[in-house]
C-alpha cells in the first residue's frame, strides 16, 4: 500500500549526513583523513560536548539530539575543511518500505516542478537493487507531489543511501567549504599583516588542509597597537570553529629605525620585507613550519614584481607559498568578503609596511644589489633582537 496510509509522516531530518570531497584519497591516507575530519567536526560542534559522530562507507553521520537544531549544527559545520557537502537526512531501516515513507515524509512540504531518486549502496547484501529503490520510491513520490521525474536536471533530488543495517534519506544538500582537513597538509607560518591580502593567502592554505603558525610585524611603540589587536581579531575569525593555532607578534619598530637611518630610502620596503623573511624563517624552524605563506599578488604593488619577489624569496630557506599571485584585486576583495574578513581588513591600522614609506620604491632589485645595501646592517643581530621580543599567544577556537 501507499505509505501515505501509514499515518507515520513528518519525520524530522535527525542526522546530519557529511560527504567529503577529494576521492582520489585511498587506503591508509584516507583513513586518516577521515579520523581527522571526524576530529574536526567534533571541535566545531563543540569539543565539551559527547557527539555520536559515525564514519560510514565515505560519509560522515552526525546524530542530532534533542536540544539541538539541524540549522545551527550545520551553520557550524559550514566552516569545516574538508566537508564538500552536508545533508540533513532520516535515518531508517534499510528496508523499501521505510525508505519510501521517509522520502514522502521529507518531500510532503515542498513544491517541485520535477525530481529525481538518486540511490546508493556504498555497502552490498540487500535483496533489492539501486534501481528498484528508484523506481518504487519514485512512483510513490510522483503520486503524492504529482511531479515529474527528470532525471538530468530535476528541481529536486532525494538521495537515499543504503547500507547493511541503516539507510539514509535526504531531500536537502548544502554547500560546504570544500578543501581538506585542518591538520592534514602540515605547518605553514602565515605573514599576517591586516591588510586585505594577507588574511586571504592564509584561508586558502588553510583550506587545502595546513595547519596555520601565523606571524605578524608590529611597529610598536613607534605606533599604535592598533596592527597587532587587527591581527588579532583577524586571526580569531580564521580560526572559528578550528583546531587552535599560535599568532607570535615580532616586534618591528627598532629594525626599521636602523633601515630608516642606514640605506637609502627608495630599498625600504624591500628590506623591511627581506628582513620579515629571515625572521619568519627562524620562527618557521622552531614551530616546525614547512613553509611561509604570504599574501603577494603579481603586479599590486612595487614590492611585488617579479624580480622584487625573488630578491625577497632569495633569502628564505623554505618555500615562500603565494596562493593569490595570480588574482586581480577585485576578486581577492570578494573573497575577502566571502570569508568575512574585509570588513576588519579595512579598518584604519597603522600598517608597519606603510610606516615612512618612499614616494618612488625601487621595482627592479637583484639580491646583489640588495645584499650591497644591507652590508651596512648587522642582519643577524637584527634578526635576532626581533626574535628576542617576540610575544606567543594561542588562539582558540571560538
Ligand atoms: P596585505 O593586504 O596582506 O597587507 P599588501 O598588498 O599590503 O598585503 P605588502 O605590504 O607588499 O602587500 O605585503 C605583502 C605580504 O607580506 C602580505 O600579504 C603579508 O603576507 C606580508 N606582510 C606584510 N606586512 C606584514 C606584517 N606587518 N606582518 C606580517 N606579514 C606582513
Ligand atoms: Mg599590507
Amino acid at each position: 500500500g501507499n505509505s501515505l496510509s501509514t499515518g507515520n509522516l513528518r519525520m524530522k531530518p535527525h542526522i546530519l549526513l557529511i560527504h567529503y570531497g577529494e576521492l582520489a584519497l585511498k587506503g591508509k591516507n584516507r583513513e586518516l583523513f577521515e579520523k581527522r575530519l571526524v576530529e574536526n567536526i567534533r571541535i566545531a560542534l563543540g569539543a565539551d560536548r559527547d557527539w555520536d559522530i559515525k564514519r560510514l562507507y565515505g560519509r560522515i553521520a552526525v546524530h542530532v539530539d534533542e536540544g539541538n537544531d539541524v540549522e545551527t549544527l550545520v551553520g557550524k559545520l559550514r566552516n569545516v575543511f574538508g566537508i564538500a557537502n552536508i545533508a540533513p537526512a532520516v535515518e531508517v531501516k534499510p528496508k523499501l518500505d521505510a525508505i519510501e515513507e521517509a522520502a514522502l515524509s521529507l518531500v510532503e512540504n515542498k513544491v517541485f516542478e520535477s525530481f529525481a531518486i538518486r540511490a546508493r549502496r556504498p555497502e552490498k547484501g540487500q535483496s533489492f537493487s539501486s534501481q528498484e529503490i528508484g523506481t518504487k520510491v519514485g512512483a510513490a513520490v510522483q503520486k503524492a507531489s504529482g511531479s515529474k521525474v527528470d532525471l538530468t536536471s530535476p528541481a529536486l533530488t532525494v538521495g537515499v543511501v543504503v547500507m547493511k543495517r541503516r539507510a539514509f534519506v535526504y531531500a536537502d544538500q548544502l554547500k560546504g567549504v570544500g578543501g581538506l582537513p585542518a591538520g592534514s597538509g602540515g605547518k605553514v607560518a602565515c605573514l599576517i599583516s591586516g591588510g586585505i591580502d594577507s588574511p586571504v593567502a592564509c584561508w586558502r592554505m588553510m583550506k587545502r588542509g595546513c595547519h596555520p603558525l601565523f606571524i605578524h610585524f608590529h611597529s610598536a611603540p613607534f605606533t599604535s597597537n592598533a596592527s597587532k589587536e587587527k591581527a588579532h581579531e583577524i586571526v580569531e575569525h580564521l580560526m572559528r570553529g578550528q583546531p587552535s593555532a599560535k599568532l607570535i607578534t615580532v616586534p618591528f619598530g627598532e629594525l626599521q629605525k636602523k633601515i630608516i637611518t642606514g640605506v637609502p630610502a627608495k630599498y625600504r620596503i624591500m628590506l623591511y620585507r627581506r628582513f620579515m623573511i629571515r625572521i619568519a624563517n627562524e620562527l618557521a624552524r622552531k614551530n616546525d613550519a614547512k613553509a611561509l605563506v604570504s599574501g603577494e599578488a603579481l603586479g599590486q604593488v612595487a614590492s611585488q614584481t617579479l624580480s622584487n619577489l625573488s630578491t625577497i624569496e632569495d633569502v628564505s630557506e623554505i618555500p615562500i607559498l603565494r596562493p593569490l599571485i595570480g588574482m586581480d584585486k577585485q576578486e581577492i576583495v570578494d573573497e575577502a568578503k566571502r570569508i568575512g574578513t574585509f570588513t576588519m581588513s579595512i579598518e584604519p591600522h597603522d600598517d608597519c609596511c606603510s610606516f615612512l614609506m618612499p614616494k618612488n620604491p625601487v621595482t627592479r632589485t637583484t639580491p646583489k644589489d640588495l645584499a650591497h645595501v644591507e652590508k651596512h646592517l648587522n642582519c643577524e643581530e637584527l634578526v635576532n633582537a626581533a626574535l628576542d621580543g617576540c610575544e606567543e599567544e594561542a588562539i582558540k577556537s571560538a
